[in-house]
């Protein structure tokens, strides 16, 4: 954490650039505090997302995005907070954090859950979903209308990143390693979603 708050501070002093030149991304580490979401062997799926959310604000931050989290610690955020969040400071976009749970330990790779009638989210997804396909597991876009994934105003994404019950998944879940490959992806698919390459 302390490393990547003071890489967004350096950033901040040595870029007097005015902010609104940098788009915004909104990073959404998902659940906290009493809720954990998902638990599997010990793990705790709201403090996975929080760690991967500091590597991707990382790899954003040094590509030249702004970048907020609706988090920083273990504390519990409503879900109409996060899609606010994002919203009142005008977010290019918003990115939240998720790792999946299912009795079914064979189910591996990722799920991107969107409002596909929103188009510009459904853009997204599909930029997202390419992206993660490179990392070597399944990964599909599923259609939600769930109200925090609804934003007029900024294109949302949810992304199921890996499966905490699958024992190739479960590794990588944990794996500093693959939440950079997972930032790397995410950060290109940010990247071709504003024209920035
Ligand atoms: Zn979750």
């Amino acid at each position: 954490m302390n490393r990547f708050l003071t890489a967004l501070a350096v950033f901040a002093l040595t870029n007097p650039l005015a902010a609104q030149e940098r788009p915004i991304i909104m990073i959404d580490p998902g659940h906290g505090g009493d809720d954990v979401g998902v638990e599997h062997a010990g793990v705790l799926e709201k403090d996975l997302v929080l760690r991967l959310g500091f590597i991707i604000g990382e790899e954003l931050v040094s590509r030249g995005y702004d970048v907020r989290l609706t988090r920083t610690g273990d504390y519990a955020v409503a879900w109409a907070d996060r899609r606010g969040q994002a919203e009142s400071i005008g977010a290019a976009m918003l990115f939240m954090l998720h790792f999946n749970g299912n009795e079914d330990t064979s189910l591996r790779g990722a799920e991107v859950r969107v409002y596909q009638a929103e188009p510009r989210s459904s853009h997204l997804a599909s930029l997202v979903e390419a992206e993660l396909k490179k990392l070597g597991a399944p990964a599909v876009t599923v259609d939600r209308d769930w109200g925090f994934l609804t934003s007029p105003t900024v294109p949302t994404v949810m992304i199921e990143t890996a499966y905490m019950t699958n024992p190739v998944d479960g590794r990588r879940a944990q794996s500093p390693e693959f939440y950079r490959s997972v930032a790397e992806r995410l950060a290109d698919a940010a990247d071709e979603f504003l024209g920035r390459e």
